[in-house]
């Protein structure tokens, strides 16, 4: 069973929900539109690893990039939640890795297959620990950032999100239901990189809370 902590507490995780291409600048990276509306994957809650656990690389693939993402947990759950009520629905903010084997979803995306392949392995989901939500006054005006060996790679700044917080939970919300545990990771902003061996990737939410996970060899 997987969990995350929020106030020194395990939480146990109930579904695993992404947000593709939510920031301009990286769909343009990998040649893609950005949606008119949120695009979403799932990640089975086995893809997820805690914190120093080492980062697998899947033999099947030989491109796994890192996306750097802030990750939701949701504390109360319901649906069709309006955006004006959307961030009482959460517990707490966090940073964390939405691991993606490139290779693998561009066959998928040319095949118009799911990209659970890609997206979906065995360490594929690391998060830190989550903040509380009452600590972050607001969710779309947060930085954050992954270093790769001490290396800036990736910088995010939740203001240039296509869809902001509250839109994604009246989203997810309405067409899903979303209920306590879930957790949301909000889309990747441009840098994404293949990580090899060794590597080691820091994660920080402004100066909220910093996460850290290697390769392993
Ligand atoms: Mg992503």
């Amino acid at each position: 069973m997987a969990v995350v902590q929020l106030n020194g507490q395990n939480v146990t995780v109930a579904n695993v929900f992404c947000i593709g291409r939510n920031y301009a600048a990286h769909a343009a990276e990998l040649g893609n539109a950005v949606e008119a509306e949120p695009l979403v994957f799932l990640k089975p809650t086995s893809s997820l690893i805690a914190e120093g656990e080492p980062l697998r690389l899947p033999a099947y693939s030989s491109d796994v990039h890192h996306e750097c993402e802030l990750v939701l947990l949701i504390g109360k759950g319901g649906n069709d939640i309006a955006p004006s009520e959307a961030l009482q629905h959460v517990a707490g903010y966090a940073i964390g890795l939405d691991m993606t084997a490139r290779d693998v979803q561009g066959v998928a995306k040319q095949k118009g297959l799911p990209w659970t392949k890609a997206k979906g392995f065995r360490g594929a989901a690391t998060v830190s620990a989550f903040v509380p939500a009452e600590r972050v006054s607001d969710p779309d005006q947060l930085v954050f950032s992954l270093k790769v060996n001490g290396e800036a790679r990736q910088q995010g700044d939740t203001r240039l999100m296509l869809f902001p917080v509250p839109a994604i939970i009246h989203y997810l919300s309405t067409v899903y239901g979303l209920s306590a545990g879930d957790l949301i990771y909000t889309g990747t902003p441009e840098g994404v990189a293949a990580v090899k061996p060794g590597d080691r990737l820091h994660l920080e939410l402004q100066g909220l809370v910093s996460a850290e996970w290697s390769v392993a060899g």
